[in-house]
């Protein structure tokens, strides 16, 4: 399985496959997730994501002791950790593909794909023009833009406003060693 990890409103708002996934049997295993505090100074960054999924209402969030972490986890340490037991992973290209399915079985749309959309007209009367890289052009009568990291790029194409604007900022994920794959029993462990 391609893993996607189902965050479940711990660091943001809560996603979606539960209700896909009881109907449609999509693949995801909950192996829940621990959000560790090695150093005093990052127990009240712990603390402000247990108020957040809290506030979120995600089902069954605790802060836990280190002792508790070493049992769910033996070669674990922290401080105190956040255990979120529902968390899962899941492989989002099937989890893509079956919204798509679903969306052509209504027959109302089409989906075009390495439409990398460079011009955007709008126009009250004729509706909206969208210009592809490669001169294609579709036309619709509304547009809704969702371009992720480029969203403000887009929007702006589109006659939106300059502000506000996207600050990337870099992440690392690191893979381990084939011998160390085991050490971790079944929690994604964050720090
Ligand atoms: C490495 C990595 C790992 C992640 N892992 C997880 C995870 O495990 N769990 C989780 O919940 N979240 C994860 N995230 C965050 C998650 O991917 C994003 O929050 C989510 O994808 C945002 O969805 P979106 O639809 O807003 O944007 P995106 O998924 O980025 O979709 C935007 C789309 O717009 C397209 N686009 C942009 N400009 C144009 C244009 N001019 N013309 C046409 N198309 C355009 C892009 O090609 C892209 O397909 C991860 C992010 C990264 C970078």
């Amino acid at each position: 399985m391609q893993a996607f990890i189902i965050n479940q409103g711990v660091p943001w708002q809560s996603y979606v496959l539960k209700a896909q996934g009881g109907k449609k049997k999509l693949p995801h295993q909950q192996v829940g997730k621990l959000i560790v505090a090695t150093g005093d100074a990052e127990l009240p960054i712990l603390e402000e994501l247990y108020e957040r999924a809290m506030a979120n209402r995600v089902p069954g969030v605790e802060l836990i002791s280190s002792k508790r972490v070493q049992e769910l986890e033996p070669n674990v340490w922290a401080l105190q950790a956040l255990h979120s037991p529902h968390t899962g992973i899941t492989d989002y290209a099937t989890v893509g593909w079956s919204f798509a399915e679903d969306f052509l079985s209504t027959g109302r749309g089409q989906i075009h794909t390495s439409f990398k959309v460079v011009g955007i007209d709008m126009d009250e009367v004729k509706g909206v023009t969208l210009e592809s890289q490669s001169g294609d052009i579709v036309k619709a009568k509304w547009l809704i833009t969702c371009a992720g990291l480029h969203a403000d790029y887009v929007a702006r194409m589109a006659g939106g406003a300059k502000r506000p604007v996207f600050l990337p900022f870099h992440s690392n994920y690191k893979e381990l060693k084939p011998e160390y794959c085991n050490i971790i029993t079944q929690h994604l462990p964050y720090s």
